[in-house]
């Protein structure tokens, strides 16, 4: 009976519970023992893991989080450890790896790979700033998050005719700012991906907006840009109407998945067991051209993904 690993590492991101229910319950399905590793990498060093049953992933499709565990284990960029983790995984009879992050856990698995432990990474991150996959575990849910958020801040804003800038999560990527602020219709999206001035492109139009009646405003920045106060404090100056800042910070990294979340999360955990039963290591399941897919983890983070500029034209175009 060969026994597949499973962790989760990096940045921890809502639906990354709903992936290691379905690599368990496949895994076990199809005939694999499962073993659970707590924290990311550093579990694997540490060797703390244990055995998982059907049972042990009830009830936490629902949860946000990762029942697993997760940290950064930045010794893990060390030969001599993956070495170690390798010869743990041996110990503990362990002959595949399904590994749950972003790029960074990419590259240890593929480091794991390279010392002849075959690996599958599976895209979590709420940032949706992994190259390879045009989705990834977490996203979903931080934007419904954002919006329901923007939401409230939206009703007071619009009582008291007030701008609000929002500072959303991403690392160095716009993504979450670039889809709440569609759906929350800000004024305007600040992203890295793309040049901007304040002046030019959220006062000009502040002004004329305020000319055609609008009154309150939200304007979406994204965390890559800059910090949300410096820019209400200059969006204030600049047109003397008053301007809060809130940054949301870490509600955006909880919260129950959403059910596109859980599903995604679903069909990555259980396709990364079927590449598993076919002797297939060394891979990402991605999702790609609306179908979860799996490229071979080299290959993967060779690519390049930007902001979406289609949407970002929406944005554009239809924000007054
Ligand atoms: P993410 O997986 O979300 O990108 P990190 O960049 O923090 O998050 O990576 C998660 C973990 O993956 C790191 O703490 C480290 O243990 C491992 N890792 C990151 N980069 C490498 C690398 N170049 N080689 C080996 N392991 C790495």
């Amino acid at each position: 009976r060969k026994t597949i690993g499973v962790l989760t590492s990096g940045g921890d991101a809502p639906g990354m519970n709903a992936a290691v229910r379905a690599v368990v319950r496949m895994g076990i399905n199809r005939g694999f023992s499962v073993v659970g590793i707590r924290r990311g990498y550093s579990g694997l060093l540490a060797n703390d893991m244990d055995d998982m049953d059907l049972r042990s992933v009830s009830d936490i499709l629902q949860r946000g989080g990762t029942v697993l565990y997760s940290s950064r284990c930045p010794e893990f960029s060390e030969q001599r450890n993956i070495k170690k983790a390798v010869e743990n995984c041996r110990k503990a009879g362990i002959d595949a790896l399904v590994t749950i992050g972003g790029d960074g856990t990419f590259r240890g698995a593929l480091d794991l790979c390279r010392e002849g432990l075959p690996c599958i990474g599976l895209p979590g991150t709420i940032d949706n700033d992994i190259s390879s996959s045009e989705y990834t575990i977490g996203f979903d849910t931080a934007v419904n998050t954002v919006v329901q958020m923007v939401d409230r801040v939206r009703d007071t804003s619009q009582s008291h005719d007030r701008c609000s800038v929002i500072e959303v999560m991403g690392r160095h990527a716009g993504h979450i700012a670039l889809y709440a602020g569609i759906a929350c219709g800000a004024l305007a999206v600040l992203v890295p991906e793309i040049e901007f001035t304040i002046e030019r492109d959220v006062v000009a139009k502040m002004v004329s907006s305020l000319r055609q009646g609008k009154q309150n405003f939200i304007v979406m920045v994204a965390e890559g840009v800059g910090h949300a106060p410096a820019i209400a404090e200059q969006i204030e100056s600049l047109t003397g109407i008053d301007t809060n800042a809130v940054v949301l910070g870490y509600v955006q990294r909880g919260g129950s998945p959403t059910a596109r979340e859980r599903v995604i999360a679903s069909q990555m955990g259980h396709h990364a067991v079927e590449l598993i039963e076919q002797g297939i290591g060394k891979r990402v399941v991605v999702f790609r051209g609306g179908k979860v897919v799996d490229l071979d983890i080299e290959e993967a983070l060779a690519m390049h993904k930007g902001i979406d500029m289609d949407l970002y034209r929406v944005a554009n175009d239809i924000s007054i």
